[in-house]
């Protein structure tokens, strides 16, 4: 009898994926059956093959199923929310998220997790327990290629085809902006100064360099908008100046802010530095960056120059490679991309493919009124369950009706006392068909906000985890 070797690997593939979603239902694989030995010890692959549950790019990861299926490319606040939506509005659809880090690490939180008011438990949470409760695949893989024209999206471990595809790649740091190709200087920068924003190496290396801080001059240098989170960046000087203080660490912090001002709650944050840090936070408007040398520790800006001893050197935000890759983020220049995926602003699918959706940060221009949703945790969980509705009214035959997000965001201002300020955005569409924003400023600072703060965090990630 001859053995088909590949064929075998490909059930055993499938098989690895299964596993991703709990043991039981790898158990009842009849393909995990049928790759056993017969004296019933483990299989060998054949002599000079890799073990079997070893997968390379070129193999396939999962072989088409008899359902449609949704692959998300990111496990971010978009991704792992979609995935658990659209199991349980779709339970028919075979949904398989894709994510590089093997435990999901908070952004929102993290400043508070920087200065110790939260543990990293508070900040991490597990993808393999919330796959198997609702039933889709995780599989921890580095996603290379999207190939839209034969619907395949290639991983670190092999290729697997999509009928709908969801992108929740968060966000790149565009240092071509301040380093052109210079490669060296880009990632020396990012591996001595990195800005935090992308989850976790780099927060876990700044919470480390806080520690060692002895004292001394602290450089901020913020992005200009559209940037993941406006408001955040204040929120960190804020509580790294209120742990300079508690611990009388002699340090200054500089905020060199590309905007011509504090946004959003402005008059919030302004106060928080003229009132609880004068002597340690200097807020510079206008500092667009002209040059950066991460070796002298040197900044040229449009407001100035500055030295530094330590820094937090925020580069241009951008949608994550991975729209790149796609091929859903127009030219830059070409209006209206600039750097971010151009969807339907109603619908958040590829202006050209519906079967593309694109939710998160990495979304682009939606309204001539406030241009970009604010690049926030709360709205990437909007989105996601957004589009989660949009995949199951086309399953049942129908047409969506477009929703839209809102948002929320809290920021502690002061670790002790705990006092926060919060900001909170609606949609709605006007007569003339364009989506409209309102902003309201919550600018006094209070204890209680930083109890909304906790159970808005409490809620959200029990939504995406519980
Ligand atoms: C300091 C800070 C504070 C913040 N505070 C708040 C807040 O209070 N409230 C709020 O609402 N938002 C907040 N945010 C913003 C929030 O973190 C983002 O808006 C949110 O993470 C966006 O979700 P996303 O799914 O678009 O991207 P992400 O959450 O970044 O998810 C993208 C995922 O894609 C994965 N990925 C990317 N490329 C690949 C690849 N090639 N292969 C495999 N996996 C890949 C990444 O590993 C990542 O897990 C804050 C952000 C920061 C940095």
């Amino acid at each position: 009898m001859t053995h088909d070797y590949r064929a075998s690997r490909r059930r055993f593939l499938a098989s690895a994926g299964a596993l991703a979603t709990g043991a039981a239902a790898a158990a009842a694989s009849p393909a995990l059956a049928q790759g056993a030995a017969t004296n019933g010890s483990p299989a060998a692959p054949p002599a000079g093959k890799l073990p079997y549950l070893i997968s390379r790019s070129t193999d396939t990861l999962l072989p088409r199923g008899k359902v449609p299926r949704v692959v998300i490319c990111g496990g971010g606040w978009g991704g792992v929310t979609a995935a658990k939506y659209l199991r349980q509005l779709v339970p028919h659809l075979e949904v398989v998220l894709l994510e590089r880090n093997p435990v999901f690490f908070s952004c929102p939180m993290s400043n508070k997790w920087l200065v110790d008011v939260v543990e990293t438990q508070f900040l991490t949470h597990d993808y393999l327990g919330v796959s198997e409760k609702y039933g889709y695949r995780f599989i921890q893989t580095e996603i290379l290629e999207i190939e839209r024209d034969r619907k395949q999206v290639i991983t670190a471990a092999g290729g697997l085809h999509y009928d709908y595809l969801i992108l929740s790649p968060g966000i790149r740091y565009n240092y071509e902006t301040w380093f052109a190709n210079d490669r060296r200087m880009a990632e020396a920068t990012r591996a001595r100064f990195p800005a935090a924003y992308i989850p976790s190496a780099e927060h876990f290396h700044l919470k480390r360099a806080l520690q060692d801080f002895k004292g001394g001059h602290l450089v901020m240098t913020l992005p200009p908008p559209p940037q993941r989170c406006p408001p955040s960046p204040y929120e960190r000087a804020c509580l790294i100046a209120s742990m300079f203080r508690n611990k009388k660490i002699p340090g200054k912090i500089t905020i060199l802010d590309h905007k011509d001002g504090v946004r959003p709650i402005g008059p919030g944050f302004k106060s928080a530095f003229e009132e609880l840090y004068k002597d340690i936070i200097t807020y510079v408007p206008n500092a667009r960056v002209e040059e950066i040398d991460p070796f002298k520790k040197h900044i040229r800006t449009e407001a100035g120059d500055f030295d530094f001893d330590h820094a937090i050197l925020m580069a241009p935000h951008q949608a994550g490679d991975l729209a790149w890759k796609a091929g859903v983020v127009p030219p830059v220049g070409g209006k209206p991309g600039g750097g971010w995926a151009d969807v339907d602003p109603f619908f958040l699918h590829d202006r050209k493919d519906k079967d593309v959706y694109v939710i998160g940060d990495a979304v682009g221009f939606v309204s001539d009124h406030f241009a970009y949703y604010p690049k926030a945790g709360h709205v990437a969980n909007r989105h996601a369950r957004i589009v989660a509705y949009y995949i199951a009214e086309r399953e049942a035959g129908r047409e969506p009706a477009y929703r839209l997000p809102d948002n929320l965001c809290f920021m502690m201002v002061d670790s002790n006392p705990q006092v926060g300020i919060s900001v909170k955005f609606d949609y709605k569409v006007n007569d003339k068909g364009v989506i409209e924003q309102t902003q309201i400023d919550f600018n006094e600072r209070k204890p209680e906000t930083v109890g909304e703060d906790f159970n808005w965090a409490r809620t959200i990630y029990e939504d995406m985890f519980a």
